[in-house]
């Protein structure tokens, strides 16, 4: 080879060399890179790999604190369902005999009153315990809403009659204004409602030391508002939503007042299932103002009697025989001091071992049977007496608040349900349906706890029993308040009159005002 050519091939040897190192390089370069990457990406993965134990295990701690608080939620409506029970069994006795008293013709109109208080007092707390109740439903989201036809002005004046005698006492001034007329009945929940208005009204009293209380009414265009404000220590701005929270309280150095916190939380929640809302105003030393507006569509009276606060005073047709079995003495008791009276035979027993034996002696026209008894449960009970052939209808009577009922009989073994404090009229009811009875009701003119001292009606002068007859004739209420006010005022009617003329005006009963003023019967001294 020419030395041309030799130095041709020296270079492209050198090149070639030069090349593969390059390309050697290059390979040991994405060699090294690849083993970077790979170790990177096994520590991601270890680290990723450590986090996802450490979310089990987290996972498993939450699920078991999940778990421990579910028990103990479940331990807590437990033991608020057996303490309700407990506590409605004394009461019941307390209400009944209340209701006894209340209605008895030898205790003295002055005595009626304090009557009166003690039963709606008792009622007040009967609704306390299913408040405690309603927290345990409300958290197990299973509160249901009873709508029904209800006397708004009846349950305003209730609550006014409630609560001014405790503010009152307390030496605040009560003052009730009602600022357009309201409809005669509404849909809606009464109990709910009643709950949310006696909350925030004795919280009024509660945190008000002095001053006033104004509860103000106002119904528009189907929506109610009501209106509670006080004068009392008020809320910072800082605490207005915070009291909304359960067992929320606001703790002021020197106040005495004592509370759960609950009630509050609860008045929210109802506002809210009943579609209202609840707003609230307040300056801290000055006083605060709670506004519940509610739409309250007005219905119409149209299938409910009369004169619905008619006594019972006994039944058409022949004497009806009730066995009552219940292992508590006291609502034994007030059963057959209830039910005797009407004409009712009352057969009592306190040992559901031996209802079955004597049903069949006694065959008699209705059972009532307590549900929890010692040795043989309510329920069992029924099933039982059917088994013997025992047809008449079977009245329920429980303590316990739950609306379950265990009787999945296909038809069942009971005919109706009631809770106790038995409401009176609610269990008439429905022994009157059952036992198919026209009842008999003592004539309704007179209203016993309404008259005064003697008791005796006088009318006023021919000029203001004129004036009123016209009033009433158009069916002027305001007028008709105002000139018995004015009346009042110069001596010029007796109380008796005044009270009566005012429940019927309040009623709306302008007919029965007039037949009141034309009434000769009533003109003695
Ligand atoms: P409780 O009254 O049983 O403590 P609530 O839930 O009804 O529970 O009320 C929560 C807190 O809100 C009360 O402790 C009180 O501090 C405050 N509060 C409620 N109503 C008023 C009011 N009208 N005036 C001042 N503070 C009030």
């Amino acid at each position: 080879p020419t030395p041309h050519t030799a130095a041709t091939l020296w270079k492209v040897f050198f090149l070639l060399v030069s090349i593969t190192g390059i390309v050697s390089w290059l390979f040991v370069l994405a060699h090294e890179s690849r083993v970077v990457a790979q170790e990177e990406s096994q520590r991601q993965t270890r680290l990723l790999t450590e986090e996802i134990l450490a979310h089990e295990q987290t996972d498993r701690e939450l699920q078991r604190a999940k778990e421990v608080a579910e028990a103990a939620n479940q331990a807590k409506s437990r033991y608020l369902t057996g303490i309700s029970h407990e506590l409605r069994s004394p009461l019941n006795a307390v209400l009944g005999y209340a209701q006894l008293l209340e209605k008895a013709a030898d205790i003295p109109p002055a005595r009626r009153d304090a009557i009166g208080v003690i039963r709606r007092s008792g009622e007040h707390l009967g609704d306390l315990i299913e408040g405690l109740l309603d927290i345990s439903k409300i958290e197990a989201g299973r509160l249901d809403l009873h709508t029904e036809q209800v006397r708004l002005p009846e349950l305003v004046e209730q609550l006014v009659n409630m609560f001014r005698p405790q503010a009152e006492s307390k030496g605040l001034t009560f003052e009730f204004i009602q600022l357009t007329g309201l409809p005669e009945f509404v849909k809606t929940d009464e109990k709910r409602l009643r709950q949310v208005l006696i909350n925030l009204l004795s919280n009024a009293i509660k945190y008000t030391e002095r001053g006033r209380v104004i509860f103000k009414v106002r119904y528009r265009s189907q929506v109610a508002e009501f209106t509670i404000s006080d004068t009392g220590e008020g809320i910072a701005n800082e605490n207005i939503e915070r009291i909304f929270q359960p067992f929320e309280r606001v703790k002021r150095p020197g106040s005495t007042a004592s509370g759960t916190g609950l009630g509050l939380t609860i008045t929210r929640l109802l506002t809210d299932i009943m579609g209202g809302d609840l707003s609230l105003k307040s300056q801290l030393g000055q006083g605060s103002e709670f506004k519940l507006a509610l739409m309250l569509s007005s219905t119409s009276p149209a299938h409910y009697p009369p004169q619905p606060t008619r006594h019972i005073q006994g039944y058409q047709g022949p004497r009806r025989s009730l066995l009552v079995v219940d292992d508590e003495a006291s609502h034994r008791d007030l059963i057959t001091a209830a039910l005797s009276p009407l004409g009712f035979a009352v057969h009592t027993l306190d040992n559901s071992l031996k209802a079955v034996a004597n049903a069949c002696d006694l065959q008699p026209d209705l059972i009532m049977l307590d549900i929890s008894m010692p040795g043989l449960g309510g329920w069992e009970l029924a099933a039982r007496l059917r088994q013997a052939n025992i047809a008449c209808p079977i009245v329920m009577v429980s303590a316990d608040a739950r609306e379950s009922h265990p009787d999945l009989a296909d038809p069942p073994h009971h005919d109706a349900y009631v809770v106790k404090p038995v409401k009176l009229s609610t269990l008439l009811e429905k022994i009157g349906n059952l036992l198919q009875l026209s009842w008999c009701y003592e004539p309704t003119t007179h209203i016993p706890n309404e008259t005064d001292a003697s008791g005796k009606i006088s009318l006023p002068d021919d000029t203001a029993c004129r004036e009123l007859t016209a009033l009433a004739a158009i069916g002027h209420k305001r007028g008709i308040k105002k000139l018995l006010n004015q009346l009042m005022s110069e001596q010029r009617c007796n109380r008796a009159f005044y009270q009566q003329a005012i429940h019927h005006v309040d009623n709306f009963q302008f007919d029965l005002l007039i037949t009141l003023l034309q009434e000769p019967s009533n003109e003695s001294a």
